[in-house]
């Protein structure tokens, strides 16, 4: 499913993020008969251009797409090895679609570090190491078998290439993420290896590292080319029980201008590769998820499989022109409503009605 499992060393600010992230109310209001795990947390991808939607549709209301978060149980140095809660950690983590990793930035004398010392990159360079030591595990034994059947099946030559390639990357210490120019991806996918999963940064930082625009470049470079978030988790947990007022002059407090699960939102959804197209009527105007590079068909089967299945074409216009046209009688009028068919690939902020058989 398309969730971020939580990692991190023992006390950064996991648990903390986690509790912003299931007390949100996010199901609560939109998804009232939905059952989810307790270890699931949920935050809206903001989307300004729904409340503009729902405007120019009447809408009864508004509902944004989500990201999820799945909260993944701590990782100790040798985790690969099965040490503590090594074997299950590594066996949650497959699950998850990417990696989001919570980093200590705060300084606070009253929270122990574990390895006694706030240093973010010799703390991402802990959890990766656990991670390309269990990758390299997974290599050492697919490999002979992988050689073994590429003698038969002349098939599976590129699979092996793939294989051999990423164990001598995951030797010089990079994860396989980090290094996708170099490696195809896509060919070791059966392997499930967990340095190939896209990764996000969560630098859980105090006022300080906040409104430091240099550190928090020099961090987001040192990532790169995964995402990185700044926010104070403390903070954010605290700005859920306060009206929209105190929540402002809270975050003005510590110089930011939205909240950090919004910029969070944002990346996950960026981290997974996906995007949003929209429907608008009077019932609903609404945000659906899609990958990157999905076309009108499979956009179609999110809404309902029967969709997808009985498609005949969409009806789309651009979010800006029906914004710029203010109706629809208007943007159709300026010929800004296009019909696409089976192939159309979708843009972000396709406003959609779709047209299909049942
Ligand atoms: P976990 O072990 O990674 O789940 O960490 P917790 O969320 O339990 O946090 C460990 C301790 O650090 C708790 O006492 C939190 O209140 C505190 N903490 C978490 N985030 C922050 C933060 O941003 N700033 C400060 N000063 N303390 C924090």
């Amino acid at each position: 499913s398309l969730t971020l499992g939580i990692v991190g060393l023992p006390n950064v600010g996991k648990s903390t993020l986690f509790n912003a992230l299931t007390r949100n109310d996010v199901l609560a209001a939109n998804y009232p008969f939905a059952t989810i795990e307790p270890n699931v947390g949920m935050v809206e991808l903001p989307d300004s251009r729904l409340g503009r939607l729902a405007e120019i549709h009447s809408s009864e209301k508004i509902l944004p797409a989500t990201v999820s978060f799945v909260d993944i149980a701590g990782i100790v140095k040798g985790a690969s090895e099965g040490e503590g809660m090594g074997n299950q950690f590594l066996a949650n983590i497959r699950e998850a679609e990417a990696i989001c990793q919570v980093v200590r930035v705060f300084a606070d004398d009253d929270v122990v570090h574990v390895d006694g010392r706030v240093d973010p990159l010799a703390d991402i360079e802990v959890i990766e190491t656990e991670l390309i030591l269990a990758d390299m595990q997974t290599l050492e034994k697919a490999i002979p078998r992988l050689e073994k059947d590429a003698r038969k099946d002349k098939s599976l030559a590129d699979s092996l290439a793939a294989a051999q390639k990423a164990q001598e990357l995951l030797n010089s210490g990079k994860t396989l993420f980090s290094q996708q120019n170099s490696i195809d991806l896509a060919s070791l996918r059966d392997l499930h290896l967990m340095t190939t999963k896209p990764f996000l940064y969560v630098f859980n930082a105090d006022e300080s590292v906040l409104t430091d625009d240099a550190k928090k470049d020099e961090l987001r470079a040192a990532v790169a080319p995964a995402d990185a978030v700044f926010l104070d988790a403390k903070v954010e947990s605290e700005l859920l029980e306060l009206d929209a007022e105190d929540a402002q002059e809270l975050l003005d407090s510590i110089g930011q201008t939205e909240p950090g699960l919004h910029s969070l939102a944002r990346a996950g959804f960026h981290t997974l590769g996906l995007q949003t197209y929209l429907t608008a009527g009077p019932k609903e105007s609404r945000a659906w998820t899609i990958h990157k590079g999905d076309t009108a068909p499979k956009a179609a089967g999110v809404i309902h499989t029967d969709f997808e299945k009985g498609f005949i074409k969409a009806e789309i216009v651009s979010f800006d022109d029906l914004d710029a046209a203010g109706t629809m009688a208007a943007a159709k009028a300026a010929g800004k409503v296009r019909m696409e068919g089976k192939d159309y690939v979708m843009h972000d902020g396709d406003v959609v009605e779709f047209r299909f058989n049942v």
